[in-house]
């Protein structure tokens, strides 16, 4: 399977937290842009057999629909695959009208990505979101109407004006809509970012590690007693929808990343593409901004941290074929951030929160290995 990405980086207003490559109004370019997209598609496109497709951002929904499907069935055209296996559409609620929906649906998308956040409006004021909580609803049921039955959304937890209660009645209020999938995010405050610079300037406090830890625990149970499974670190899904395209990443599979900013990654080879729009525009085929080949060190290191977000468990036979050294987690059990059953390795719930730094300590005993054998 390989993963095509597309990136639509317009958005009506910036949000203060957000880091990806975006580009705010730019309605004289969106069309320019939708034919760049075509064009670096069938320079650099590779068939497949088997795609799954994410259309992300940015706004997706704030370009003309039509001018966007038109680009993307150009995609499909060069990529050929015989299957495409997931067709995702990310969404703001105020941008997912039933037209727009409508138009998507006939060009082959099968699942919506929701940009819900919150439904405290406070909370969503506070994150500089542009839509209010009712919103989202109209959306879901407008992807329904369109005959989008695959609905997943986006929350975020940490935000200013947050309390545990307003995140739980958030949490409630998402399932009220019956989603197939679920993705909490933690705030993370980018140095780059209106947030970022709001922090060093002490005029906002970033998200405190203790309420994070416990919003992500409302989350485990509530999500968990309304019965969809928690299947990667920051994602739930009813059995079956767990999302086929952030599987490939997981897993260090194949993704051509067609935009501004877009990565890729064939073969142990990774590059990404300009976040510069103009230079972008100018020569979409050769827009490369820089690129890395993976040794095999390096890939191993970047399977275990990839793996580790699966929640499935590992077998301890896996790590130390990938490590050349078997793990030393008796540390890790000890202090309660995983278990070993039947030889296998998972993450405690409180192992989730600190998974960054419990795949640093099982590589530490691997480079110490490294160390020890020269
Ligand atoms: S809508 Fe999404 S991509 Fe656009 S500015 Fe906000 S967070 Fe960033």
């Amino acid at each position: 399977v390989t993963g095509l990405y597309v990136h639509v980086p317009f958005c009506s207003a910036l949000c203060p937290y957000c880091d990806f490559a975006v580009v705010v109004g730019g309605e004289q370019t969106h069309a320019r842009y939708l034919e760049a997209l075509a064009a670096e598609a069938r320079a650099r496109v590779w068939k497949t057999e088997r795609a799954t497709l994410f259309v992300g951002g940015g706004t997706p929904t704030f370009v003309d629909p039509a001018l966007l499907s038109r680009a993307l069935a150009e995609i499909i055209d060069a990529a050929a695959p015989s299957h495409i296996d997931e067709f995702t559409v990310e969404a703001n609620p105020d941008s997912a009208g039933a037209r727009a929906l409508a138009t998507l649906r006939a060009a082959g998308v099968d699942r919506i990505s929701i940009g819900a956040q919150s439904f405290d409006d406070a909370v969503l004021r506070a994150l500089g979101r542009t839509h209010d909580s009712g919103s989202v609803a109209t959306a879901v049921r407008a992807a329904g109407a369109a005959g989008i039955e695959n609905v997943s959304l986006d929350l975020i937890y940490g935000g200013p004006a947050e309390t545990d209660a307003s995140w739980r009645a958030s949490l409630d209020a998402a399932l009220a809509l019956q989603p197939q999938h679920i993705s909490c995010y933690a705030l993370t405050i980018e140095e780059r970012t209106p947030f970022g610079a709001a922090v060093a300037r002490k005029q906002m406090r970033a998200p405190d590690d203790d309420a994070l830890a416990r919003r992500f625990d409302i989350a485990c149970d509530t999500l968990g007693e309304a019965g969809l499974r928690h299947y990667e670190i920051s994602n739930w899904a009813r059995a079956g929808f767990e999302s086929k395209h952030n599987l490939v990443y997981w897993t260090q599979g194949e993704y051509a990343g067609l935009g501004l900013g877009a990565h890729s990654h064939r073969g142990g080879a990774r590059w990404w593409n300009t976040r510069a729009l103009q230079r972008y525009l100018a020569d979409p085929a050769n827009a490369r901004d820089g690129e890395e080949q993976l040794d095999d060190a390096a890939r191993a290191e970047e399977w275990l941290s990839l793996r580790m977000r699966i929640l499935e468990p590992i077998p301890l036979g896996d790590i130390e074929a990938k490590l050349g050294r078997a793990p030393d987690v008796e540390a890790l059990r000890g202090a309660g951030l995983v278990t070993v059953e039947h030889g296998a390795l998972a993450l405690t719930q409180r192992g989730m929160l600190l998974e960054n730094e419990v795949t640093a300590r099982l590589l530490e005993t691997r480079n110490q290995a490294k160390t020890s054998s020269v």
